[in-house]
């Protein structure tokens, strides 16, 4: 459903104003999660509160404004997608890991194995699953799963960062599509690295624990440039920055990127434990904690809650 918000004027310097609109977001945020459920075809991801809500903005500054379960630790999932990217570009290189998987927005669901079949052996994307598991399958013959972490650390700038271990061995389990699009890629022969290790790597890295305030410090590393505001360390060269924007913007939520790329113009990722976080260049970090899921797997609550944010705070990258 598409629609224009009303622009009430306010002043959108003003600390308290904004701080009112975070919070309307927010409410927003918690009623559209009634809409949605939780996902279970991960056992343990069905066991989190649909009720909960949570949202966090970080700006350059460190200022911070946070509504709801912000604190709560839950898995990335997907959005580990950005950091396993992030590490193949920064270790890697553009040109060695785009030989190995396209830059498409496939318009598939996250899972599917469909266009790996009928188009081309390569993986549409980095931000679906089987663009993520062949990125990993290329890191896993230069990366172990404790450097993996300690560049998952800095890029969230948290250090608290852990394995989420029920939620690795739920996925572990019971992730035979992904195994089926490890060994289909490893029959096409594109696939880099060992099937098993790969998406041994690949379960973990999508069990991190996170919470909202990590997301929107992942937001506001990538909104400044792959610099960390507050250390002044360069995580990630602005170039490859840049290329994990554009695809955040076009892929970043599976299926739902173009309709989302309209109404909020964000680049953004979501994962199915809950969490989407947002970037808006040169100005802040925002992340979202919301498991009821829409129909396409993406937090039903981060995404009214980002509308609101996009409309009222004007954070469209196209404004
Ligand atoms: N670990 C999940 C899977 O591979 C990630 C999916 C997601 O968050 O989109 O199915």
């Amino acid at each position: 459903m598409f629609f224009t918000y009303e622009q009430p004027e306010f002043d959108r310097k003003d600390p308290a104003e904004i701080r009112r609109v975070i919070g309307e977001a927010a409410q927003n945020g918690r009623e559209a999660a009634r809409e949605g459920r939780c996902a279970d075809y991960i056992p343990e991801l069905a066991k989190a509160n649909p009720e909960d809500f949570g949202v966090c903005v970080r700006d350059l500054s460190g200022e911070t404004v946070a509504f709801g379960e912000t604190e709560k630790r839950f898995s990335i999932q997907s959005i580990s997608k950005v950091i396993n990217l992030a590490a193949a570009l920064k270790f890697l290189g553009f040109q060695e890991t785009f030989s190995h998987v396209r830059m498409e927005p496939s318009g598939d669901p996250f899972n599917s194995i469909l266009k790996l079949d009928t188009v081309s052996e390569y993986p549409s994307n980095p931000m679906i699953n089987a663009g993520a598991i062949q990125v990993m399958s290329l890191l896993s013959n230069f990366m172990d799963f404790d450097e993996l972490l300690t560049f998952a650390r800095a890029f969230c700038m948290d250090d608290g960062i852990e394995l989420n271990e029920a939620v690795y061995r739920s996925e572990a389990e019971t992730g035979d599509r992904n195994r089926a699009i490890v060994y289909l890629l490893k029959s096409k022969g594109v696939l880099c690295g060992e099937p098993e290790k790969t998406l041994d790597l690949y379960f973990r890295m999508c069990s991190l624990n996170v919470n909202a305030g990590s997301l929107a410090n992942m937001g506001l590393l990538i909104a400044n440039g792959g610099q960390n505001p507050f250390t002044g360390k360069h995580v990630l060269h602005p170039g490859y920055v840049r290329t994990i924007r554009s695809l955040m913007y076009t892929c970043g939520l599976y299926d739902e990127s173009g309709e989302f790329g309209v109404t909020v113009g964000i680049p953004s990722k979501s994962g199915v434990g809950g969490g989407i976080v947002a970037s808006v260049p040169a100005r802040c970090g925002i992340g979202t904690y919301g498991p009821a899921l829409n129909a396409k797997g993406n937090s039903a609550g981060g995404i009214a809650a980002l509308r609101h944010l996009s409309h009222l705070l004007k954070l469209n990258i196209f404004d």
